[in-house]
């Protein structure tokens, strides 16, 4: 089993339990809302899409938004991950052990361990993220390894590989439950650390920190927020 698959998952899971309560595989959050992961899912491609100059009544000659791209990418898999969790859960398949057992046995798996080294042409990056629009709206029972398979052909196709979106989605998730812990939802989380945003100081601790453990992440954002919570008494 691959370990930062395995580690994804099982931060998405704690991330899910945190948000929605413990639950949330059966489908419901703590507050009784129904949870629909496939609506996540399509809702997100359609982001992606967006990042692109598609609209054939608007200026055909802006440049794709790659950057943009590749954080949508970033969204997605939090919510496949989420759907994945909660299909073997439901289906009785097993546990998170289980799906990243399983993931990383899929053929499509093994392409993403190397860097694609160039952007795919966009219509078929287009095409891509609507065979998973597809999969996700489909009727019949969920084809959750055509999913996964098909989304990992799109990391390839954004010029991502499994250790950027292993730092991308750990630094994304992290940051959320830091947000979470330190009064994000009452409103008296401060966003701007001495005039950056919370995502680009916690993105150059992550970029430059060398081999990071998400602990040690989470660690020396704690460090920062403190020094400058501080500072403002
Ligand atoms: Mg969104
Ligand atoms: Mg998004």
């Amino acid at each position: 089993m691959n370990s930062k698959v395995l580690l994804m998952l099982q931060l998405q899971n704690q991330l899910n339990d945190a948000t929605n309560g413990e639950e949330w595989v059966k489908g419901i959050t703590k507050n009784k809302k129904v949870i629909n992961w496939r609506r996540c899912i399509y809702m997100e491609c359609a982001e992606m899409i967006d990042s692109f100059p598609w609209k054939h009544w608007k200026n055909i000659e802006v440049e794709p938004d790659w950057n943009n791209l590749q954080i949508e990418v970033v969204d997605v898999w939090h919510f496949i991950m989420s759907l994945a969790i909660e299909n073997y859960s439901q289906t009785l398949r097993g546990v998170v052990e289980d799906v990243a057992n399983d993931i990383s046995e899929l053929a499509s798996f093994a392409q993403i361990e190397t860097l694609a080294t160039e952007f795919a042409d966009q219509n078929s990056v287009i095409e891509k993220v609507e065979n998973i629009m597809r999969i996700a709206l489909a009727k019949e029972k969920l084809d959750l390894e055509g999913l996964v398979s098909e989304f990992f052909d799109l990391v390839v196709m954004s010029g991502l590989n499994l250790d950027t979106l292993y730092r991308l989605y750990v630094g994304k998730n992290i940051l959320n439950q830091f947000r979470q812990d330190h009064g994000y939802k009452d409103g008296s989380y401060i966003k701007v650390w001495d005039g950056e945003e919370d995502n680009v100081v916690m993105k150059r601790i992550w970029e430059e920190g060398g081999e990071l453990t998400p602990e040690k992440l989470y660690h020396e954002l704690t460090k920062q927020y403190l020094a400058l919570t501080k500072k403002s008494e």
